[in-house]
């Protein structure tokens, strides 16, 4: 049901098994494709640690030229690559203002006070998105018995608002206005790519005024592991030893970033096809009844919707699906979400609404 591209020519009964499912929990089951495989087997590698895997080398510097940056690094997650960012960019005893459902704080093990000594200064947005006068209210007055802001950290795309683009004219005036004011902006950027898509615009051009970038490699774009941080040369400089002090110094890791640099140079193209397939969802799901969802805001790879007026709570829900063979997780008792990715084609996607409307009818 699923496509069979990532299907390796050794294919277990456990791997039929799971090419029979339609797994919508996430975008990070994707599966690293023949080619990759591949290109992890004869990759050219060395010690990563004193600089010399020429694989991780070409993968760092190929994402640099992408986002047309001076310097990127290599990371294991995308966990460790934002919270490496947030020590470079901040101080013990500062704030990081973030969005309310930010992944850097709900989702990373509170590292922002454990590693960072920071705390978040959060600001809700239905949407997802905060804008520059949102922030300019959060700015810790500069008095010094004020705990100060050291960062601003936003999503693009917001993962928990349903994958929603941040359009480029307010990152840019966020920038504008938190660099006035002397405060770096990082941009946890696990799925940029799909808003780069939807926005049909380069990654180098929407986050072209942050001060750093993290992106996922291992998400929609197809690789099994790794994230970059890309940013100015002495910015990774910094980014490089903290990455080391959380244990992140790999040695033979030209076997992942091989697989890396194919989910970079051709795992964008086909993301339009996963954000057509989320929109192919969301339009037969808002007919459905108990369900509520706004079609219109679905732009990328993710949806969320309302599944309270079904009389079932999302582990309900998600069991029924299960009992299908279709995978996917609530964010919270009412919320259900799908992410759409290369391992779920369009029958697949049919086969879950066809679910769907059996379970709620
Ligand atoms: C997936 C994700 C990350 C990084 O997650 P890892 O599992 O640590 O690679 C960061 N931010 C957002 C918004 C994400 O969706």
């Amino acid at each position: 049901m699923s496509s069979t591209h990532s299907q390796s020519p050794t294919q277990t009964k456990e791997d039929i098994k799971r090419s029979m499912l339609v797994d919508l929990r996430s975008d990070t089951v994707t599966r690293p494709s023949v080619a990759m495989r591949r290109a992890m087997m004869e990759a050219e590698v060395g010690d990563d640690v004193y600089g010399e895997d020429p694989t991780v080398n070409r993968l760092e510097q190929r994402a640099a030229e992408i986002f047309e940056r001076e310097a990127a690094l290599f990371f294991p997650t995308g966990t460790m690559a934002n919270q490496a960012a947030l020590k470079v960019h901040t101080h013990h005893g500062q704030e990081v203002i973030c969005e309310e459902r930010a992944h850097i704080w709900n989702y990373e093990m509170a590292m922002i006070a454990q590693f960072s000594g920071c705390i978040p200064r959060p600001i809700p947005a239905e949407s997802g998105i905060i804008h520059w006068e949102q922030i300019r209210r959060k700015i810790a007055p500069g008095i010094y018995y004020r705990a100060q802001t050291g960062l601003v950290s936003l999503e693009n795309t917001h993962n928990m608002a349903g994958g929603a683009v941040t359009p480029t004219a307010v990152i840019d005036e966020i920038c504008e206005g938190a660099h006035k004011a002397g405060i770096p902006v990082h941009l946890d950027g696990a799925r940029i790519f799909n808003a780069a898509t939807a926005l049909g615009q380069p990654v180098a051009e929407i986050t072209h005024h942050v001060d750093s970038v993290m992106f996922c490699l291992s998400k929609g774009l197809g690789a099994p592991v790794g994230s970059m941080l890309v940013g100015s040369r002495e910015f990774i400089k910094r980014a490089h030893v903290v990455r080391k002090c959380l244990g992140g110094g790999m040695r033979q890791a030209g076997v992942l970033a091989a697989a890396g640099l194919i989910a970079l140079e051709h795992g964008p193209s086909r993301l339009h096809e996963d954000h057509a397939n989320a929109k192919f969802v969301a339009d037969r799901l808002a007919k459905v009844r108990g369900i509520k969802l706004d079609a219109a805001h679905v732009q990328t790879n993710i949806l969320v919707f309302d599944i309270s007026g079904t009389g079932m709570t999302t582990a309900e829900f998600s069991q029924r699906l299960a009992e299908k063979s279709v995978l996917a997780n609530g964010i919270n008792p009412e919320l259900m979400r799908f992410v759409t990715h290369l391992d779920v084609d369009r029958a697949a996607c049919e086969h879950a609404v066809r679910v769907i409307e059996e379970i709620c009818a």
